[in-house]
């Protein structure tokens, strides 16, 4: 990435984009410039040796026009305002594209996580939930699992937020497990989500799924259940990667005997009949569709070039700079923008908070279902309207979602 460009100034220049393509009022366009509220906290723990640990704890709501807020909460080091920012801002063009009555928010606490112990991860999340706590609820902020945190991390959430109102609140977070109100079908969400946009975009690019190659950069929840549901339709998963490294395998992989090498060795590398490979050749590999289901900014000018794929499905959420979009788009790649491709994490989350405040519980084939509705018409009509737009899928979408937003701001007006 360019040095003058940070995650927000990113997401600042694709809504001016939006703004412009749409002839967004001026007025409209600032105002979704910014965030509604940013907080900033410091989440103070005692750690395991009785010292004290003092964590940076973030969470920005952008805007929540269409509903309540709602976004992942990350533990992850390094994490800046300016960076969870940007993610609120995706969440509300998300959410508007999924077309769920929700705005965007992220959160985050500068944490290593792999370096805490179970006790102190469930120490920090509690502090940091008693820390925001006027700003969270059912109808106000809807937290959900993001980077390095899990269905725990919000069952964690849930009873600190349902002990400190005094009674049991399910529907104040989603992503829990499922004996505590989760819906089934959450966790594979998104990366089933990807593979449904990939399904659609396939038949419009004429490429056939049986036996495609797909390569997948990251192995955690996203990416092992996109590889899951790829495998699934009959393509055939070439390359998987994690935080150590890759491996690539010209025949195809099965995900469910990759992810127990994973489990039994801590990594993916190193597994039967394959070669061991980068995460850097990973995203050059020979293959159809290419999924960067790990971390920002990992298709760059520098790589962009190289890539072999006709497809590219951002499961991660920003995998792509501005340069190597430029590149993609003139190589003709079909790419499928992460608030797009990776909207059925939040839908089935929105499923979640339903379920919850109707004291209903679906089955997994009834979610599944209404899940694959979702994305399908999601995906058509953020292409039809590139096709309308003679536009890319990037910049279609961000119409669509900003388009949604702007117009819900115009019809409430403005206070006072
Ligand atoms: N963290 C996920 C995302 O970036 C899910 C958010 C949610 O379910 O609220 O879309």
């Amino acid at each position: 990435m360019a040095p003058e460009h940070t995650p927000l100034t990113v997401a600042q220049a694709q809504l001016k984009l939006a703004a412009k393509k749409l002839n967004l009022d001026s007025g409209i366009h600032k105002i979704l410039s910014q965030p509604k509220r940013s907080i900033l906290v410091s989440v103070d723990i005692r750690m395991d040796n009785c010292t004290v640990g003092v964590f940076r704890g973030i969470r920005v709501q952008h805007w929540d026009v269409r509903g309540p807020f709602k976004g992942g909460i990350r533990f992850y080091p390094n994490i800046t305002m300016d960076e969870v920012t940007a993610l609120a801002m995706l969440m509300t063009w998300k959410c508007s594209i999924a077309d769920i009555p929700y705005g965007g928010a992220k959160g985050g606490i500068c944490v290593d996580s792999k370096k805490l112990s179970k006790g102190e991860l469930e120490r920090l999340t509690r502090r940091y939930v008693s820390l925001i706590v006027e700003y969270l609820g059912p109808h106000r902020d809807i937290p959900a699992p993001d980077m390095y945190t899990d269905a725990q991390t919000m069952a964690w959430i849930m009873d600190t937020y349902s002990q400190l109102k005094g009674y049991s609140i399910p529907e104040c977070v989603t992503g829990k497990p499922v004996e505590i109100g989760g819906s089934e079908g959450r966790t594979e969400a998104t990366g089933k989500g990807v593979i449904h946009c990939v399904k659609e975009a396939a038949a419009n690019i004429d490429l056939k799924l049986k036996n495609a190659e797909v390569a997948i950069q990251g192995f955690g929840n996203v990416g092992f259940h996109a590889a899951q549901a790829a495998h699934g339709l009959g393509c055939k998963v070439v390359a998987v990667s994690d935080s150590s490294g890759g491996i690539y395998c010209q025949k195809g992989l099965n995900p469910d005997a990759v992810l127990a090498h994973k489990e039994k060795t801590g990594s993916v590398q190193n597994f039967k009949g394959c070669k061991n490979i980068t995460n850097e050749e990973l995203i050059e590999a020979k293959c159809d569709i290419l999924i960067p289901a790990a971390l920002q900014n990992q298709i760059t000018q520098k790589n962009a070039d190289k890539i072999q794929a006709r497809m590219v499905a951002e499961a991660a959420n920003g995998p792509t700079t501005p340069e190597a979009d430029r590149i993609l788009h003139e190589k003709n790649i079909c790419l499928i923008p992460d608030i797009l491709a990776n909207c059925g994490g939040v839908t089935v989350s929105y499923f979640e908070w339903v379920q919850n405040l109707t004291r209903e519980h679906w089955t997994l084939e009834k979610v599944n279902g209404k899940l694959e509705t979702k994305m399908t018409k999601a995906f058509n009509d953020v292409y039809s309207l590139s096709q309308e737009e003679e536009s890319d899928m990037r910049t279609a979408a961000l119409m669509l979602g900003v388009g949604r937003v702007a117009s819900a701001i115009k019809t409430l007006g403005l206070w006072p």
